[in-house]
């Protein structure tokens, strides 16, 4: 299984946490849809064998995109690669784009079969915080709208550990989230990055900055009603019903293969990792000399502790016997011997040749995994 993803960087405005590569000029959007297409077909050998499974849309915000547009781009997608049928087809959005007459076009004249709707918030004080160009009345519409339109497979994205977010506030959304019964949920902490508009904001006092407690609490509570409800944290930050994995981002965690097109996006194919250029204006030239900005072999030590990294975070766990075949016994026995400490402690629990965090394990999982890398 191989899977495509697509970077469309356009935001109408910049969140306060945000780092990704977007742009606010809508300057470059005809020229940049043709300089995707032209990479789809640059790069068609990229990626070997070349039967697609999922093609995700991401950003950026790609329902800026109208849909002829994404269609277009489909166009050359199955022109140019084996895009199994039913593949997943993945349509990042934000509450203010998705009409319902938006959605009802992309679900009866487009191949989008999955929307991933960026809520973050259902109360206007966390969206104001966060600097969200929506508020909680669209956000509570968008998720209507794609019911009504027809969608099934929907996931929405909710942040908590945000200072404005009581733990009153946060069990009701976690609740509207059931309440809509949606199948697959995907919930990150508020995380300050450096240089973002938020980092300079809460050093200059002029936002509250995170409480490490009260975003641990939230994640308890995370944990626990998405449990009751039947939810599976089938990866620490995402929550589905069985048949709904996010099928895109599982080639990610299982160390599958994917193409990574657009400004900035990155790809991987089992032997190397790249990134595309992190600029519109150098991208959309499209010569192939600079679209690439970045390419690494990944050595057997960085392919190790990559499969560590991921596998740890997903309810599938770390498999010593996969590690014996991929990498060798002195790799499986280094997992053995790291990962002993933690098990005692209760932060790893250990079923024949598999290794899975416990719940209490989720809250340290790049800690730990850092603790069984290496080569360091
Ligand atoms: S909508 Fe998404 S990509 Fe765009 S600025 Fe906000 S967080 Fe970043």
């Amino acid at each position: 299984m191989a899977g495509i993803y697509i970077h469309i960087p356009f935001c109408k405005q910049k969140c306060h946490y945000c780092n990704f590569y977007t742009t606010g000029s809508l300057k470059y959007r005809k020229d940049f849809v043709r300089a995707i297409k032209l990479e789809v077909r640059s790069r068609k050998n990229y990626l070997k064998p070349n039967k697609i499974t999922t093609v995700y849309f991401g950003g950026g915000t790609p329902s800026m995109l109208s849909v002829n547009e994404l269609n277009d781009i489909m166009g050359v997608i199955y022109e140019v690669y084996d895009v199994v049928p039913g593949s997943e087809i993945t349509l990042e959005s934000n509450p203010d784009d998705i009409n319902y007459e938006y959605l009802n076009d992309l679900k009866k004249n487009s191949p989008i079969n999955r929307l991933s709707i960026g809520i973050q918030s259902f109360f206007d004080d966390d969206l104001e915080y966060l600097h969200r160009v929506h508020d909680s009345r669209g956000a509570k519409k968008s998720i209507e709208n794609s019911l009504k339109a027809g969608f099934k497979n929907i996931t929405i994205d909710l942040i908590y550990g945000i200072p404005t977010l009581t733990n009153d506030k946060w069990v009701k959304n976690i609740n509207l989230f059931f309440d809509y019964n949606l199948p697959h949920l995907s919930s990150y902490s508020l995380t300050v990055e450096k240089k973002t508009a938020l980092d300079v904001l809460i050093r200059n006092q002029k936002l509250a900055n995170i409480d490490e407690k009260q975003s641990i609490e939230h994640f308890n509570t995370l944990i626990e009603l998405t449990e009751n409800r039947s939810y599976v944290n089938y990866e620490i930050s995402n929550f589905a019903k069985r048949g709904y994995y996010s099928k895109h981002n599982s080639i990610y965690w299982l160390g599958g293969h994917y193409i990574g097109l657009g400004p900035s996006a990155h790809s991987y194919n089992g032997v190397s990792r790249q990134w595309n250029v992190m600029n519109m204006k150098k991208y959309c030239e499209n010569d192939p000399a600079h679209i690439i900005a970045e390419k690494e072999v990944l050595s057997k030590n960085q392919m190790y502790n990559e499969y560590v990294l991921t596998s740890l975070r997903t309810s599938w766990g770390s498999d010593t016997e996969h590690i014996l075949n991929m990498f060798g016994a002195d790799y499986s026995n280094h997992f053995i011997r790291t990962i002993l400490p933690f098990i005692e402690n209760g932060k790893i629990a250990q079923k024949g040749s598999v290794y899975k965090l416990t719940t209490s394990g989720k809250l340290f999982a790049d800690g730990i995994a850092s603790s069984l890398f290496f080569g360091f």
